[in-house]
């Protein structure tokens, strides 16, 4: 699955130049430097294909990008920095809304929540309105090497617990990281599931 072409890329700024549908997408979203490009370049075993640009104010695009026939991933503009303006935030949620929207093939948003800090107020927005948007998601832990096993253990009981009501939500938590590889596996064969179903 994950061994395939890496073909068609596209980059989107505005509602109106999202590409047409095609094969399942699954898209990852999270805050600035949460460890996203990384986990996908893991995921993906390619280093070049989500290259995110830490500049702030740099134009917000989701990179779509085609992994065989099947599978697209979306990488989605980091959210959460703490200078940014309210009118960057807004257009995030206006770009991230059109791209929710009537998305037929999006299978599953992978929420990338870094493990030394859990849930924070902005990812519980971007929750809010996949659970609105009825978008199938999945929380995933970032950079699982850096707490003790007992700290990550308490995060992840901590997050399932703080999914629990939520609609839309997948209940199993991933923790990963890109550094050890652990986890990046156990992800594969999660998206893989979905793509089989
Ligand atoms: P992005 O902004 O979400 O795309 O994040 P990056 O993948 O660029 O990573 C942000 C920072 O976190 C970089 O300094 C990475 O080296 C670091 N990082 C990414 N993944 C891991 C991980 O699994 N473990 C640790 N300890 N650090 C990581």
């Amino acid at each position: 699955l994950f061994a395939g072409e890496a073909g068609f890329v596209w980059a989107a700024s505005k509602a109106d130049n999202l590409p047409p549908m095609k094969g399942v997408e699954i898209a990852f979203a999270g805050r600035s430097n949460v460890g996203k490009s990384s986990l996908v370049n893991a995921l993906t075993g390619r280093k070049t294909l989500a290259r995110t640009s830490h500049t702030p104010g740099r134009t917000q695009e989701l990179n779509f990008f085609d992994l065989g026939e099947a599978l697209r991933i979306v990488d989605m503009p980091g959210y959460g920095y703490a200078a940014a303006a309210k009118e960057k935030v807004a257009s995030w949620t206006r770009l991230i809304k059109a791209y929710l929207r009537g998305r037929a093939n999006l299978a599953r948003v992978y929420v990338l929540i870094d493990s030394r800090h859990g849930l924070k107020p902005n990812d519980l927005e971007v929750l809010d309105l996949l659970d609105v948007s009825a978008v199938s998601y999945q929380v995933v832990l970032t950079k699982g090497d850096e707490p003790k096993a007992a700290d990550l253990d308490r995060r992840i009981a901590e997050t399932q617990a703080a999914l629990a009501k939520r609609p839309a939500a997948f209940p199993i938590i991933r923790p990963t990281s890109s550094r050890t590889g652990e986890g990046v596996s156990e992800l594969r064969s999660d998206i893989a599931r979905l793509l089989a179903e």
